[in-house]
């Protein structure tokens, strides 16, 4: 197994990683590292796996100050969606006129939290 280095902050309280995801160079995580790398365990394709953890890094070196205020407001943002989403899908599901709507027009197998868990239609 892969060594990781322990987390490393950086300024504002950021860390910043390689190739978080495949298709980003650059970014600050937005949880704990080792919670990505069990993730990527966890979900990725078997043959995805060696390349991407080992290029998913901690960044050493000092980013210039631009880059550490757009990551900060990035995640503010990202933080103030999610929390925004949980509320949202809260007042949907404990919403009895979208769930009268909802039976009303599709009448699946909805149980409030998927369409997967029941027998289909
Ligand atoms: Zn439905």
């Amino acid at each position: 197994m892969r060594k990781t280095n322990l987390p490393r902050l950086v300024e504002a309280g950021l860390q910043w990683v390689w190739h978080c995801h495949h298709d980003i160079l650059l970014e600050p995580l937005t949880e704990p590292l080792k919670n990505r790398i069990a993730y990527i365990k966890k979900s990725k394709p078997e043959n995805e796996l060696k390349l991407r953890l080992k290029l998913l890094k901690l960044v050493k070196g000092k980013l210039p100050k631009r880059f550490i205020e757009a990551g900060k407001a990035c995640n503010e943002t990202w933080k103030a969606y999610v929390e925004a989403w949980k509320a949202y899908e809260k007042m949907i599901v404990r919403s009895k006129e979208i769930n009268a709507l909802h039976q009303k027009e599709c009448g699946c197998s909805w149980n409030g939290k998927t369409i997967l868990e029941n027998k289909p239609m």
